[in-house]
C-alpha cells in the first residue's frame, strides 16, 4: 500500500504540487528524510521555473507520476549537514539542479557525467533509492546527498543564480563538449527563453561571436543591447536566413516545440554542429541530404555532470553571469505557467519561496 507523503519521512515539509495532468499546482504537504550522514539540508530561498517543469506537469512526454512537485533550479541556505559532509557548513549558499542521485559506478558516473547515468534520479517526480518519491524545489526545504549539491559563488545574487542550475549548465555543457567555445567561432542560439538567453551570455563570455535565431522580432533590441548578441535573425524571415547560410560553426537549439531543422542545417558551415537541447513533445524531421553534403553533425545534450555544474557556476561567478529573472510569489505559479506557454517571460520566472510559501497556504 502506498505510504502517505506526509508520513514517509520524519521532517515535515510543504510545497505546491500537481495532482494530475491538468498540471494545476496547489498547496501540498509531504515530508523529507532526516539529514543523513552524507546529506546537506537547506532552507529553499528561490526556485526557477524551467519549461521542463511545464512539460512534466502536463505529462507531455508520457512519463509523469502524480502528485508531482517540480522544481530543479533550487537555491537556499544550509541549515544542517551530516557527519561525513566535508564540502559544506551551516549558512552556506547552495543549490541543487536536475539530479539528486546516480549509481556512482558506471562509465558515465566514473567520467563525471552523472547526467548520463542510466540510473540517475531526477530531483522531482522520481523514485529515490529507498523507494520514496522525490519532490522538487517548489517547497520549503531540501535534503540532498552532498555529491549533488553545488556551491553558489558569493558574488552572485541567489534569484538570478537559481536558473543556472539547469538552464545554465544545459547550455554551458554542449558549448564546451562540442568545442563551440573557441574565441572567434560563430555560434547560433535558437530560441531566446530561459535556456537561450543564458546560452548567449555564456558563449559571449567564452569569446564566441553569437547570432540569435528567434521567432520573436521584438526580442532583437534586448538580445543585442542587454544579452550581448552580435546579431539577430528572425527565423521566419527567409531573406535573413538565406543571407546567413553557411556562416556558423555550431548552433545550440533550445526550442521547446516542433520546428523545422532544414533552415538551421543551412546556417552551418561544412562540418558544423547542430546541438539540440530543447525537447519537443513530437519527433523532428531530419533532412539527410544537407547533412551528408556538408558532413554536418546533429547531436543532443542534457544538463551536465556535477563537476561541470560547479565549474559552470564558478565561471558565471567570475564573469558575473546570472539569468534575467522575473521574481514571483508562489501563488502566481499557475499564471506563470500560462505565460511560459506563450513565451511571455524575459527570461526566467523564479519563485520567491522564502517570502511567499507559507505552510498554511
Ligand atoms: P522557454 O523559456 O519556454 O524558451 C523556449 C523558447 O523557444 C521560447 O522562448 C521561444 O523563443 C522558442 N519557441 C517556443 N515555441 C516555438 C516554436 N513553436 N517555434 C520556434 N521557436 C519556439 O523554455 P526553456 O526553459 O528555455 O526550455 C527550452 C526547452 O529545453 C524545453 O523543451 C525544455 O524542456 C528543454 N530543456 C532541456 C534540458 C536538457 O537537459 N536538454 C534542460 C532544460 C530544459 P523565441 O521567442 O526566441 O523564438
Ligand atoms: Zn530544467
Amino acid at each position: 500500500m502506498a505510504v502517505c507523503p506526509e508520513q514517509e519521512h520524519p521532517t515535515k515539509a510543504f510545497g505546491w504540487a500537481a495532482r494530475d495532468s491538468s498540471g494545476v499546482l496547489s498547496p501540498f504537504k509531504f515530508s523529507r528524510r532526516a539529514t543523513g550522514k552524507n546529506d546537506v539540508t537547506f532552507k529553499v530561498l528561490y526556485c526557477g521555473i524551467c519549461h521542463t517543469d511545464l512539460s512534466m506537469l502536463k505529462n507531455e512526454w508520457g512519463v509523469s507520476m502524480y502528485p508531482l512537485l517540480p522544481g530543479h533550479e533550487i537555491v537556499g541556505q544550509v541549515t544542517e549537514v551530516g557527519s561525513n559532509v566535508e564540502k559544506f557548513k551551516v549558512g552556506d549558499s547552495v543549490g541543487v539542479g536536475y539530479l539528486v542521485g546516480s549509481c556512482q559506478s558506471c562509465d558515465s558516473c566514473s567520467n563525471n557525467a552523472e547526467n548520463y547515468c542510466p540510473e540517475m534520479i531526477l530531483t522531482g517526480g522520481a523514485k529515490y533509492y529507498d523507494g520514496s518519491t522525490t519532490y522538487g524545489g517548489y517547497s520549503n526545504i531540501m535534503v540532498a546527498d552532498e555529491h549533488f549539491v553545488i556551491r553558489i559563488p558569493d558574488n552572485l545574487p541567489l534569484d538570478g543564480a537559481a536558473p543556472l542550475l539547469c538552464a545554465g549548465v544545459t547550455t554551458y555543457s554542449p558549448l564546451r563538449y562540442f568545442g563551440l567555445d573557441k574565441p572567434g567561432m560563430h555560434v547560433g542560439v535558437v530560441g531566446v527563453g530561459g535556456l537561450g538567453h543564458v546560452a548567449v551570455k555564456f558563449a559571449k563570455a567564452m569569446g564566441v561571436k553569437v547570432t540569435v535565431i528567434s521567432t520573436s522580432p521584438n526580442k532583437k533590441k534586448e538580445a543585442i543591447e542587454n544579452l550581448g548578441a552580435d546579431s539577430f535573425l528572425v527565423s521566419r524571415d527567409n531573406g535573413q536566413m538565406q543571407a546567413a547560410m553557411g556562416t556558423m560553426d555550431g548552433i545550440i537549439d533550445t526550442v521547446s516545440a516542433v520546428h523545422p531543422l532544414l533552415p538551421l542545417l543551412g546556417l552551418l558551415k561544412t562540418s558544423g554542429k547542430l546541438v539540440l537541447v530543447g525537447v519537443p513533445a513530437k519527433p523532428l524531421e531530419l533532412p539527410v541530404f544537407p547533412l551528408i553534403s556538408g558532413r554536418k553533425i546533429v547531436a543532443g545534450s542534457t544538463v551536465g555532470g556535477l563537476k561541470e555544474t560547479q565549474e559552470m557556476i564558478d565561471f558565471a561567478g567570475k564573469h558575473n553571469i546570472t539569468a534575467n529573472v522575473e521574481v514571483i510569489p508562489i501563488d502566481y505559479v499557475n499564471t506563470a505557467m500560462e505565460r511560459l506557454i506563450k513565451a511571455d517571460v524575459r527570461y526566467r520566472f523564479v519563485i520567491d519561496i522564502a517570502n511567499t510559501l507559507k505552510s498554511s497556504s
